[in-house]
């Protein structure tokens, strides 16, 4: 039991520079969804960033995790790919933000609009063209 939702603590959340927190309702929610569907415990790396360390980690300055709504996730047993395809099947996932990191964990964000990326050797790549209605067995 967490403290901030059955299966999550605020520190999992927390910034790893200063321990700030913010985090939206909605991404709790979508994460105990995301946990359920797993069957397994999801390892958080990253929720919220405050400006300054989402800056040290180079992260967009508009970055979702500035605003409490992103987090950067793996799950153990699962490839990237299957991390993906698990995302989809959660409505705040799937209408939200959805990026694939070649350094083997996915982030998974809540915002009011859909987004798919990846970042290959550091360098960011839209991947919408290609995976506009991605085939998902729900
Ligand atoms: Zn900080
Ligand atoms: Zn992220």
């Amino acid at each position: 039991m967490g403290d901030l939702s059955q299966h999550f603590s605020r520190a999992e959340f927390a910034c790893h520079c200063c321990g700030d927190l913010k985090v939206d309702p909605k991404l709790v929610e979508a994460m105990e969804e995301l946990r359920a569907r797993a069957g397994a415990a999801i390892v958080v790396h990253d929720g919220y960033r405050c400006p300054a360390h989402n800056q040290n980690v180079g992260g967009v300055s508009d970055s979702e995790h500035t605003k409490g709504l992103a987090a950067d996730i793996s799950i153990a047993g699962l490839t990237v790919q299957q991390m993906y395809e698990l995302a989809l099947e959660i409505a705040d996932f799937k209408d939200g933000g959805i990026g694939v990191y070649d350094a083997g964990f996915v982030h998974v964000d809540v915002r009011d609009y859909a987004a798919r990326w990846a970042r290959v050797r550091g360098q960011y790549v839209g991947i919408q063209h290609l995976i506009k209605e991605p085939v998902v067995n729900a």
